[in-house]
């Protein structure tokens, strides 16, 4: 398949400069080493819990944030080196967008929905005049599944999933290829969320889009991400394609992370695995652990496991794993 994006051993570490409550310099190592890459029309799921560097791989991609080291691709071009201001990587990231979580704070308060998406509208597209521009809003509202009466409302008469939906709709509006989700539902009620994603991807189908998902609910990727790579402490501890992942989950985190989804039938019930319980509060990113630095919460950690950093292995065809319980026979 052909590949959207790759990232080559990515790490974005932050410092901490020492001060009146720090005593020295202090390094967080918000990602540390991390590599995937998405095909054309996937969707990527990268799943954490808040402090695992999820947001901050998705920052680096967009050109929030310059990666400390590693490389990253967009349709084969390097995109990491430049920042972003600078016209050779824009030209680069333009088919690149963003949804953040929170659409209160992504939009701006004094302006109309159509306002909102007239200024992408002109900038990516070049659509100039009244009438044009009115067509091409009224199609990005129906792509939303937003209805035509809210184009001259502020945000804040809309709800938070109609919020959510004119994100989507001024990102769409950019023309993007490549779209980076930063927990896109989180901030929703349930009953919305799903209509959200029910959209999103049907979005994808129909545009061609690739999508990187980032999200801390691994249940919520289940019936859309085509791979799904687990991420804790600024390191990938597992990573697959959906039936793998789902059907054979082998980090002891991902087994955790899984058996803590609510059961809706009693066949899923059966499923799920019952060995794993997650314990204690995920360590302080600026604090890694040593050896596998899940030991402390792990309940199948043994010696070695918090001596010996593990290895990413690769347990079946696209499948990898960092965790001592998959080395090789005879390590
Ligand atoms: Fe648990 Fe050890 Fe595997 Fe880490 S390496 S996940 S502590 S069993
Ligand atoms: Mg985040």
């Amino acid at each position: 398949a052909e590949k959207i994006l790759e990232v080559e051993n990515l790490k974005k570490h932050f410092v901490l400069e020492k001060g009146v409550f720090i005593k020295k310099n202090k390094i967080i190592k918000a990602v540390n080493d991390v590599s995937f890459s998405i095909n054309k029309g996937e969707i990527f799921g990268l799943v954490g819990e808040s402090g695992s560097g999820k947001s901050t791989v998705g920052n680096c991609i967009v050109g929030l944030y310059k990666p400390t080291s590693g490389k990253i691709y967009y349709k084969s071009e390097r995109i990491d080196q430049i920042a972003l201001q600078e016209k050779e990587t824009k030209k680069y990231r333009d088919g690149i967008q963003m949804v953040f979580q929170d659409p209160t704070s992504s939009l701006n308060p004094r302006r109309t929905v159509r306002q909102i998406l007239e200024v992408p509208l002109k900038k990516y597209r070049k659509i100039k005049g009244r009438k044009n521009l009115d067509r091409e809003i009224k199609k990005l509202i129906k792509m939303v599944e937003l209805s035509p009466g809210n184009i001259n409302k502020f945000p804040r008469s809309l709800s938070g999933g109609q919020k959510q939906r004119v994100s989507i709709a001024r990102v769409l509006a950019c023309d993007p290829e490549f779209i980076v989700l930063d927990e896109p539902t989180s901030a929703l009620d349930v009953s919305v969320q799903a209509k959200v994603i029910k959209i999103l991807n049907e979005l994808r189908k129909n545009m061609e889009l690739s999508y990187l998902f980032i999200t801390h609910d691994l249940s919520l990727m289940r019936n859309i991400a085509d791979q799904v790579m687990v991420m804790y402490l600024g390191q990938a501890c597992e990573l697959a394609d959906n039936e793998s992942l789902y059907n054979n989950p082998s980090h002891p985190y991902t087994r955790t992370l899984l058996s803590a989804i609510p059961v809706v039938s009693e066949a899923e019930e059966k499923l799920k695995p019952k060995d794993t319980e997650v314990e204690g509060e995920i360590p302080n990113p600026s604090n890694i652990p040593d050896g596998c630095s899940f030991h402390n919460r792990c309940d199948k950690a043994f010696a070695k496991c918090s001596q010996l950093e593990p290895e990413f292995i690769e347990i079946a065809p696209g499948h990898f794993v960092r965790c001592h319980l998959y080395a090789k026979r005879g390590e």
